[in-house]
Order: structure tokens, then sequence, then C-alpha cells
């Protein structure tokens, strides 16, 4: 009986639904979307290799997420790397991830305690910045965003520290902070991250020539250098690029602290007044939906765990099992950058009333 109701189901939705305009996660067309228009901009990643394989949503699954999100009137929205694979930044955990190639994260105990480590994280960090910052919000971006503007999204909340929300149109709280930050260990005074690329660049002329002639080359040629970026923007150098006597980190301009980006590095914990913030949005909550996340990180799994105590239904649309699978109302093992711009398409979305 079940079985014959969801064929019914996608039945009914297959008549209501647009044909797919299923160009590829890296050539994405403009697509009408409920009167307006979005120009999903031509995303050309580092590696096709690194989204992880998976069939296209089903057409119940995605009738299934419309009726969630138009079901909810105080969605809160949480993302984590998976939202960036499309736009050519790896996630860690994915089975094309950088641990699978065998990158360890830096982390809070190796950055505070050593020397020859905040070398090795700065000297990589640099040298992957530009083309870092060169990446372009995929269609989940601009899709979330669109959701945002739609009125359909009380709140996002994201992993991420690439701010690829923002340059796609969105204002998330970062739980994990962002590399476009740096930060005193000692004294807490903010910088901007450019100021501080320049600072290193004074500082090490040589090495910065160096590392701009390695980034002159052709798109894909980091592989010729046995580089690889990483989600916190960093790449894998060699140590003789960053001996003491070869590369000078600086420090802080009001009193020489240890300078760090803004980030949550493995093994630290979010400041207090953030995750009070997001938990607190998370238990506004009336719906949760998870995109691009595994949710391994107990600051992700909290707020998961926050919104289904509190009721809310759980979404979660990622590719592969996440750490909140127990707590999904609906789980989605598909592509975001396919699901989200059909979501759109389907265009009958109701405004919430409050
Ligand atoms: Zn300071």
């Amino acid at each position: 009986m079940a079985r014959i109701a969801q064929l019914a189901a996608e039945r009914r939705f297959l008549q209501i639904a647009r044909p797919l305009e299923r160009t590829g996660f890296h050539n994405y067309a403009t697509k009408s979307v409920a009167g307006s228009v979005v120009i999903y901009e031509k995303v050309t990643p580092l590696s096709n290799t690194i989204v992880p394989d998976s069939p296209p949503p089903s057409q119940y699954d995605l009738q299934r997420l419309h009726d969630f999100v138009n079901d909810s009137k105080r969605l809160v929205v949480i993302t984590g790397a998976g939202t960036s694979t499309e736009c050519g930044i790896p996630d860690y955990r994915s089975p094309n991830g950088a641990y699978s190639i065998g990158f360890k994260p830096m982390s809070h105990q190796d950055f505070v305690s050593s020397e020859q480590s905040r070398r090795r994280y700065w000297a990589g960090s640099f040298a992957g910045w530009r083309r870092f910052i060169g990446a372009k919000p995929g269609p989940t971006y601009l899709s979330l965003a669109q959701l945002e503007t739609k009125g359909r999204v009380r709140g996002m909340i994201t992993q991420n520290v690439d701010r690829l929300h923002f340059k796609a149109g969105s204002k998330p709280i970062e739980l994990h902070g962002t590399t476009h930050e740096i930060i005193c260990l000692n004294c807490g005074e903010l910088t901007d991250r450019h100021l501080f690329q320049n600072r290193v660049k004074k500082l090490n002329p040589e090495w910065a020539r160096a590392v701009e002639a390695l980034e002159s080359g052709e798109a894909g040629s980091d592989a010729n250098f046995g580089m690889r970026i990483r989600p916190d923007g960093d790449l894998d150098i060699h140590e003789r690029f960053f001996r003491k006597e070869n590369f000078y980190i600086p420090d802080c301009k009001k009193c020489n602290g240890i300078l760090k980006p803004n980030v949550v590095f493995f093994g630290d914990n979010v400041p207090k007044p953030r995750v009070d913030l997001c938990m607190s949005l998370a238990r506004s909550a009336d719906a949760l939906l998870v995109v691009g996340s595994s949710v391994m990180t107990m600051s992700a799994l909290r707020l998961v765990r926050a919104a289904a105590d509190m009721g809310a239904p759980i979404a979660i649309l990622n590719i592969g099992p996440t750490r909140a699978d127990d707590l999904a109302h609906l789980k989605i093992s598909a592509r975001s950058g396919e699901v989200l711009p059909q979501l759109l398409d389907m265009g009958s979305m109701s405004v919430p009333s409050s």
C-alpha cells in the first residue's frame, strides 16, 4: 500500500516538475526560478574528482524535501564542507576528501606549541590563499541564498571557513570561524587576512616571488609541485621552503603575540558566545536542514541534537553517512548542487506567515 502511495506521489511530482537542466556541477546554465532568473556562474573546480559520485536524487526525495522546506516557518540550515567541493575546495571526510589522500589537519595544540608547525601552516596557507579566495560559490550556495531571499530560511550556520556563503550573498554564523581573519592569541586583536598576506610578502620577498611563480602556472599545475589544496586553504609544501632562516612569520603589531587564522582548529573549542548564538538559533528552529556535512564535529552534532530535542524534524542532504542519521526524518544522499536548484525550480513554495 505504501509503495502504491509512493508511486502515485512520484507520478504527481513528475507532472509538475520541470525538466531538469542537468549540465553538470561545473557548468550550470541560466534557470528560471519562480519568475526570477538565477544565473549559476560557471564554476571550474581544481579537480572534478573531489565531489563524491552519487546518483541523481529521486523525484520522491525531491518532493519530500520540498514539503519539508515548505511546511516550515522557522527553517534553520547548517552547512559543511560538502557544499564547497563543487567549488573546487576539498572536504576532509568524503570518499574523495583530504583524509583519503593522507592529509592530517592542523591541531590547535600543534599550532600553539610548535613554532615549526606554525611555520609549516603559514607557508602552506600563504601559498594557497590566492587560489583559495579565487573559488566561486557553486549552485548549492547560490540556491541557499535564493531560499533566504524568498524568506524560507530563518538562519544559517556554516562550518565552512572559506566565506563562499558571503560571496553568494548570505551571512551565516561561522561556527568554526574563518580564514579571512587573523586573531592574536595573546590580545585577541583581529586583522584582515589580506593585510596579513601583505605583511608575509614584505617579510619574505624572495619566498613570495617563488610562490607567485608557482601560482602563475596553468590551472591544475598544483600537481606539478605535489601540492593539494585543503578545506582550510592550506597547501602541503616541502620543509625546505619554510626553515627558520628562510621564512619569517609576522606577529601581532600591538603586542607581538602569536597570530593565528581566526579558525577553530581541531582540538580547540568554539568560543562560548558563538556557541550560545548558534544554540539559540538551532533551538528556535521548527525544522533543521543539514547540507553537505557528515556532522562529525561535536559542535555541529550538538546543534542538530538541540533542534531535535525541541521537536524540530531534521532533514539531511549529504552524500554518505552522517553522525546525525539516526536523528533524521529525511535523508537524501545526493549532490546538493543538483538537489537544491531543482527544489527552487519547483517554485511553488509559499512564504511563511511568521
Ligand atoms: Zn596581540
